[in-house]
Order: C-alpha cells, then sequence, then structure tokens
C-alpha cells in the first residue's frame, strides 16, 4: 500500500493534546534536567496532581523514595549521552500518599547541537500486572514450601526425566541425604524400584496421559539401603509440557500393621504356632502341589496326654505355659520347611512337606521323646509331660484328599492313646485297609452315600414275618454297594461305628412311624454309642419332640434295641445309663452275639433282655459237635425261662435248609437270613 500526502486540512491531524487528553497513559515531557513541562490530564486520574500544580516542580518529588537513587542514576546516563532511551519501572507517589506503579518510556531529546533538551514519554499504570505478579511469585513460594512440607514424597520431572524438584520427604524415603544431590539427575539414576523400571513407568504415564499408581518397594539408586514401602503415583503434567510429578506415598507403617495382623490372623497367641485358618492354607497349598506333581507330604497329629490332670491339679497358667513349652519343644525338632499349627486345645498338627512315612514317624519319634524330657516345674514338684501321636502320608496310588489323610491321621492317635499313650502310632500299624474303609465310610456319611436296607425277620412256626432289621448300607464313589458287615468292623476299631447309628436310628423310627414297617423293628446299637448316654438320649428326645402329637407307646413298643454283647466292648455301665430313657419309654432289648463269645451272668441280670439272637455260626457248630449242641439248647431254653424270644441270625433259608432245622430242632422262636436284603418298603 503506498502512502499518500494529506491534501486538505480537514485530512490534516488534529492538535496532539485533543487525542492526547483520551488516552489513559499519561503522556510526559521534561525540560532541563528536572521539571515536568508538559504533563496530559491522564497524569491527574494516575497522581491525584492537577497538571497545574504539577508542571514546573522537580521529578523527583514525585518518585517514591525507596526507588529515587535508581532514578538519579539513570538520570545520569540519560543526561551524559550513555543512554538515549529508557523503559523502567518505579513507584510514583500519589496526593493521597500512597504510591502507584509504573512503567516509563522515555526518549531524550536533544538540541540542534546535541545538547541535552530534556525527554518526552509514556507513563503506564502497571499496578494490576505487578499485583498479580506478586500473587503468581506468592503463590509459587507458598507451593514450593507447602510441597517441602509434605509428609508424602513428591519430585517433579521435567520433559528429559529430570529432577526438576524433590521435596525432605521423597528424600527420606530415598534415604538420601541431600536434596541438591538429586537436582537435574535423570531420575532412574536416583530412584530404583524392587520391581520394575522407573522409566517405564514414567514414560507409560506420559504417553497414555495417565496417572499411574503401583504398590511396591524403593530406594535409593545403587545402594545396598533398606527397600522402602511406598505407593507411587506419577502424575503426567499436560502434554505441552511433558514433564511429571511423581508422589510416593510412605506406607511402611500401614504394611507393617498389615504384616502383624495377617500374621494375627494366621497364628494362635499362646503359642505362636499356625492356627486352624494358617494351617489350612499351608495343607491346601501342599495338598494341590501332591495332587499336580505327585510330591508325597506327612502329617503328624499329636496331642497332650492326661492333660486335664495338668490344668486340674496344676491350675490353668501351668496348663498355658505346658502349652507353650511344647509347642516350641516340638518346633524345635521340625526343619525350616515345615509347618506346625494349634490344631485344637492341646492337640498340635505337623506338616511335613516332602517327607514319607518313614521319615515323618522318625520326626514324630524325636518329638516325642523331646517333650518327655521336657521339665516344667511348679514350685519345686517336676510336672511331666507327655505326647502321643498319629501318623499318616499322602499315598498316590490312594487319590488321598486332605480329609482322608487328616482322618487317617486322628484314628491313629486315638490307636496311639489306646495303646497306653506316650507313644507313635501310624497308618501302617493299623492296617491301611481298616484306615482306609474308615474314612471311606466317613466319606460316605458326608456326602449322603449311606443308604437303609432292612432284613425280614420270620416265624420258625408260621413263616409269616414277624419284623425286620435296618442296617446300613454304604455305596461307593463309583456306586458300588458295600455291606455294613464290610465297614463297620473298621469304624469300630476307631471307635467311630456312633457316627453309623446316628444316621441310621432316625431313619428306622421314622419308617416305623410312616407305617412302613411290620411287626417289630430291629436297630442295631453300637458300643461307641452305648458309651455316649447324651447322644443316645438327644436321639430319643428329637424323636419325642418330632412325634409329640403320635401314639409313642404304641410305636417305642415296636422298637427293639440290639445290642453286640461282645465283652471287651460293652461298657455295661454306660450302656445302663444310655438305654434307660429308651427301656422306660417302651423300648424293648435284644442281645446279639457276632463273635465267639456267648452272655455272661452279667448282661442277664443287669439288662432286661427280651430277645436273643444266635448266630449261624453257633448252630453250625452245634450241628456237628454234641457239646456245642448240649450248651445251645441249654442257652435256649434258659433265655425262654428269661421270657426272651430266640432268634437265629444270618441263616440262609435257600442255601442253609440244614440250619433252618437245626434251629427248628433247638426251638427258635424266629429266624433271620442275609440273603434277603430290601430297601425300606
Ligand atoms: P488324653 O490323654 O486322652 O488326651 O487326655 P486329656 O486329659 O488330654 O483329655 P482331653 O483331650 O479330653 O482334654 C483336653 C484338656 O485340655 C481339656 C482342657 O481343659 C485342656 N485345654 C484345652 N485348651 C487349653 C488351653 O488353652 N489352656 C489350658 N491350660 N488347657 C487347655
Ligand atoms: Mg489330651
Ligand atoms: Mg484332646
Amino acid at each position: 500500500m503506498q502512502a499518500h500526502a494529506p491534501e486538505t486540512s480537514a485530512e490534516r491531524d488534529t492538535e496532539p493534546a485533543d487525542f492526547i487528553g483520551s488516552l489513559r497513559d499519561v503522556v510526559f515531557r521534561t525540560r532541563g534536567k528536572t521539571f515536568w513541562s508538559y504533563l496530559s490530564p491522564a497524569w491527574t486520574t494516575l497522581t491525584g496532581f492537577t497538571v497545574e500544580e504539577s508542571l514546573g516542580r522537580n521529578i523527583l518529588d514525585f518518585v517514591y523514595p525507596d526507588d529515587r537513587p535508581a532514578n538519579s542514576l539513570r538520570k545520569q546516563q540519560l543526561e551524559s549521552g550513555e543512554i538515549s532511551a529508557s523503559r523502567h519501572t518505579k513507584r510514583l507517589l500519589r496526593r493521597d500518599g500512597s504510591f502507584v506503579w509504573i512503567e516509563v518510556d522515555l526518549r531524550v531529546l536533544y538540541d540542534g547541537d546535541g545538547a541535552f533538551l530534556g525527554s518526552v514519554g509514556t507513563i503506564r499504570d502497571i499496578s494490576d500486572r505487578i499485583a498479580l505478579e506478586n500473587a503468581i511469585r506468592h503463590e509459587r513460594e507458598r507451593a514450593a514450601v507447602t510441597l517441602m512440607a509434605l509428609s508424602d514424597g513428591v519430585l517433579t520431572l521435567d520433559p528429559q526425566r529430570r529432577i526438576e524438584f524433590l521435596n525432605h520427604a521423597a528424600a527420606d524415603l530415598l534415604g538420601l541425604k541431600l536434596i541438591d544431590y538429586a537436582l537435574h539427575r535423570p531420575i532412574e539414576t536416583v530412584l530404583a524400584l524392587e520391581s520394575g523400571d522407573i522409566r517405564s513407568v514414567v514414560d507409560e504415564a506420559r504417553a497414555q496421559q495417565q496417572m499411574h499408581t503401583l504398590d511396591g518397594r524403593c530406594r535409593l539408586h545403587a545402594t545396598e539401603a533398606d527397600w522402602s514401602d511406598v505407593d507411587l503415583t506419577v502424575i503426567p503434567l499436560s502434554e505441552a509440557d511433558e514433564g511429571c510429578i511423581i508422589v510416593l506415598r510412605d506406607v511402611r507403617e500401614q504394611r507393617a500393621l498389615q504384616a502383624r495382623l495377617h500374621h494375627q490372623a494366621r497364628h494362635d497367641a499362646l503359642t505362636q504356632a499356625l492356627n486352624r485358618v494358617g494351617m489350612l492354607d499351608e495343607l491346601g497349598r501342599t495338598h494341590a502341589g501332591f495332587l499336580r506333581t505327585g510330591a508325597t507330604f506327612s502329617n503328624i497329629l499329636l496331642d497332650l496326654d492326661h492333660f486335664k490332670r495338668v490344668n486340674d491339679q496344676h491350675g490353668h497358667a501351668a496348663g498355658d505355659e505346658a502349652l507353650r513349652l511344647v509347642a516350641r519343644a516340638i518346633q524345635g525338632a521340625l526343619r525350616a520347611d515345615d509347618h506346625l499349627a494349634r490344631w485344637g486345645g492341646e492337640e498340635f498338627l505337623c506338616l511335613l512337606p516332602h517327607t514319607s512315612l518313614e521319615q515323618a514317624i522318625a520326626i514324630a519319634e524325636r518329638i516325642r521323646a523331646e517333650v518327655q524330657a521336657l521339665e516344667l516345674k511348679q514350685g519345686r514338684q517336676p510336672i511331666p509331660l507327655t505326647i502321643s501321636a498319629g501318623v499318616s502320608a499322602a499315598s498316590p496310588d490312594r487319590g488321598d484328599t486332605l480329609e482322608q489323610m487328616l482322618q487317617r491321621a486322628d484314628f491313629s492317635l486315638y490307636e496311639a492313646k489306646q495303646a497306653g499313650r506316650n507313644c507313635v502310632w501310624h497308618e501302617r500299624m493299623t492296617g491301611e485297609g481298616v484306615l482306609d474303609l474308615a474314612s471311606q465310610a466317613q466319606e460316605a456319611l458326608r456326602a449322603d452315600r449311606l443308604d437303609l436296607m432292612y432284613q425280614p425277620i420270620i416265624s420258625l412256626t408260621t413263616g409269616a414275618q414277624v419284623g425286620q432289621e435296618g442296617f446300613a448300607r454304604m455305596r461307593m464313589p463309583d456306586g458300588t454297594p458295600l455291606k455294613a458287615a464290610r465297614f463297620m468292623p473298621a469304624l469300630q476299631q476307631m471307635h467311630r461305628a456312633h457316627w453309623v447309628d446316628e444316621k441310621v436310628i432316625p431313619l428306622v423310627l421314622e419308617d416305623c412311624l410312616q407305617g412302613r414297617l411290620q411287626g417289630d423293628c430291629f436297630i442295631n446299637l453300637s458300643a461307641d454309642l452305648l458309651r455316649r448316654p447324651t447322644l443316645m438320649h438327644a436321639l430319643l428326645d428329637d424323636f419325642l419332640q418330632r412325634t409329640a402329637h403320635s401314639p409313642q407307646d404304641q410305636l417305642l413298643g415296636r422298637i427293639v434295641l440290639e445290642l453286640d454283647f461282645r465283652a471287651q466292648q460293652l461298657d455295661l455301665d454306660a450302656a445302663c445309663t444310655a438305654l434307660q430313657p429308651w427301656l422306660a419309654a417302651g423300648a424293648r432289648l435284644a442281645l446279639k452275639q457276632s463273635g465267639p463269645d456267648l452272655p455272661t451272668l452279667a448282661h442277664w441280670t443287669e439288662l432286661p433282655i427280651r430277645f436273643l439272637k444266635i448266630h449261624a455260626a453257633h448252630l453250625k457248630r452245634a450241628a456237628t459237635a454234641p457239646k456245642a449242641h448240649l450248651i445251645l439248647s441249654s442257652i435256649v431254653r434258659l433265655a425262654k425261662q428269661l421270657g426272651c424270644l430266640t432268634v437265629a441270625d444270618q441263616v440262609d433259608q435257600i442255601d442253609q435248609p440244614d440250619l433252618v432245622d437245626v434251629a427248628r430242632e433247638l426251638g427258635l422262636d424266629w429266624l433271620q437270613g442275609d440273603h434277603a436284603d430290601q430297601p425300606p418298603p
């Protein structure tokens, strides 16, 4: 565009004063060295002084005292020609005594000979800008102080991942003595993560423009210092900036607390051994490894002998001390990889990974000896301590479940107690078949794989059915049935036969109640159940409660409770207590004999026997041996004289017609055969 010269007076500029008056900036001129010679009207707005009273006055009078030295220096430079222009900030005094920040932009005026005439320029009010700058500076200082004082560690990084700022907490977490050491260094040369690389964490957060948090441990790079537990957060700054902030939150205390709580949840407070929860965890892990790789392991279940006596004779505190001492002794006999738990009140369980049965037995024996050698004293009186142990090992052939293994250890412990205590018993001593059967039966009970069957009882005179006996039958996991005669002896040997009874008894009572049975209903009671009067009474109470509105006398009058009188098993006193309420309610009693013994005088006198069952084996003997025949016929006669009905037991009508004849000939009343098991009607 071409500039063109003004043509008319209308196009010419108006007097400068016309538009200068409307400017917000002050336009000024000075004459000589120090006097205002022109000031535009904005001067009054800026300072409160009128133009008239200011013109001709010394400039310095209007400069804030603190800024006067700088002003004088600048004036000298301008006058001497050292500088010919200046742009500077200073404060002007206002009429009301306050001051205002201004920016002066001036140029020197010279006469034709180059001598200093004065200056011309503008004054701008910059108090808003100064206030803003002050505020920003103040904010910055405050932020820096705040960041410094934060208990979280804070580091800021520039785009090259160099440290720009680092506060005391960060230095502390990194074990850094001097903050300055870290400044301007790349982060990876200062901060090391226990797992991972800080560089990639930072880069990833920046690439994704997303906050990244990880919980881990950090320390000063290239040192042997302890790792600090931290939550580390990387906050990327805006893409334009590309720096980032790293916040390190000190979680040393939390982690320590968590670790303590975790420990408490898994350990027993008295002995510091694992508790059940902790041990089940370890057992689960070890058993899973066994299933996966076949790595065998063993368990030792230990129970203090006659511990009730320790408490009774020496007090509970001595008992507690004994438990602590024993736990320490057991732990001392174990290896680093083994685990010890307080499994119950005074029962301990050891888990021995990668350990055969033989090795476990040796360790159990060592524990037993160590406990026996312990010296616990109450005053001057030593308190003898001994422990019994049951050992079991995982067997790949059997595809052992954890429950089966623990059950075998439990059974073995029971055997150790029976064997006189202070000894180690293991599954091979009992016979694996027995332990397997017992634990399989337990599992069948748990999984509801126990069925009820009935064997009919007929009258030998009329041939009519007069009653039946209920039996348990176990279904193996593959569905194969297993007769009670197969698995009950195993449970009896483990003294756990009552597990089956307490399941069978309510079922038979229910069938009887529902009118599904004919005549008398025989139910087996194990010696284990008869040793537990409370359980026996509870079974009756349950039944009475359920049948509160039925004629119970009639019903219980049809119930015949059948005892096995093998002398060594039946505790007569306990049995009488257990049976008493049942008999009072109308139930009757049968004695059966499944082994070689015959009932003793005590059986006849102590128990109100109404039925005597004679096993097929005795009939067989009577058929060939005259002496046996004589004894048996005397017993039958005696039984009848005592008001008993006699039953030939386990005689197969079809396969053993000769035995049926012997039974008739001996005058037996009824006959029960094992050929005709039937499910409930
Ligand atoms: P056995 O040889 O047959 O095991 O006899 P025992 O006396 O040890 O019999 P039992 O197992 O029935 O008794 C366990 C006793 O242990 C009963 C209980 O008073 C005691 N006990 C259980 N927990 C603690 C405990 O924390 N402190 C103390 N002092 N005694 C305990
Ligand atoms: Mg005990
Ligand atoms: Mg116990």
